[in-house]
């Protein structure tokens, strides 16, 4: 796929006022700080779609951007900053949960892991949750120009061997670079794969 078009709608604080959910709809999510605005912006090829580095956990918000007129790609709020409260955590985890299991036009959930690190807790959980409430989900490994291919290939091995001891099957993966561009085009294909089917 190529994309044409890439135009920001909305940002919402409320799963109520989200756009109509008329058009299929991919959300990325991650670990703040794990490359996911630099992500979706060398996926779209747009360096300024999705902001990077603002401070971690400061806003809370959903981001919907129209892609080629075809579908929503949703930037969701990133967990796991250290210095928010318990309080906020819980209000984002219910809020971002709500959105998860009742968005119907939710293809496909694409988690971001830092490929630099062993596998962590916070992204298992998730990754348990998701699959626990049915949410087709796929695992994008990121910064893979920051280590060796043998060093993010061992993470990866990893990640997957602690998810099979949960699920049957593990869900699809790939090793992403926002520098390199590495498998965006990939991550698109898998898209178009999904709005063709
Ligand atoms: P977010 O908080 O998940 O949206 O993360 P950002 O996209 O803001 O990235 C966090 C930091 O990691 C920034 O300093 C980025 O420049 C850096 N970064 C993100 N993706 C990559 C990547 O693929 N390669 C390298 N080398 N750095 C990256």
């Amino acid at each position: 796929m190529v994309i044409k078009t890439a135009t920001f709608i909305s940002s919402n604080t409320r799963v109520d006022k989200l756009p109509a959910a008329r058009l299929p709809e991919y959300a990325f999510i991650g670990r703040s700080n794990v490359g996911k605005s630099s992500l979706i912006n060398a996926l779209t090829g747009n360096r300024h779609l999705a902001k990077t580095s603002q401070t971690p956990g400061k806003t809370q918000l959903i981001n919907h951007f129209l892609i080629n007129d075809a579908w929503y790609l949703v930037d969701l709020p990133g967990y796991g900053f250290a210095k928010v409260s318990k309080s906020s955590r819980a209000a984002w985890e219910k809020f971002i949960r709500r959105y998860l299991v009742t968005r119907e036009n939710l293809q496909c959930v694409f988690v971001l892991i830092d490929s630099r690190h062993e596998p962590q807790r916070i992204d298992l959980d998730f990754c348990y949750w998701l699959g626990e409430n049915g949410l087709p989900f796929m695992l994008v490994f990121t910064k893979a120009d920051k280590l060796s291919a043998q060093k993010s290939q061992s993470h990866i091995e990893k990640f997957r061997k602690t998810l099979l001891q949960w699920f049957e099957k593990v869900p699809a993966y790939f090793l992403t670079s926002a520098e390199t561009r590495l498998g965006c085009d990939r991550i698109l294909a898998a898209i178009d794969d999904i709005n063709t089917n």
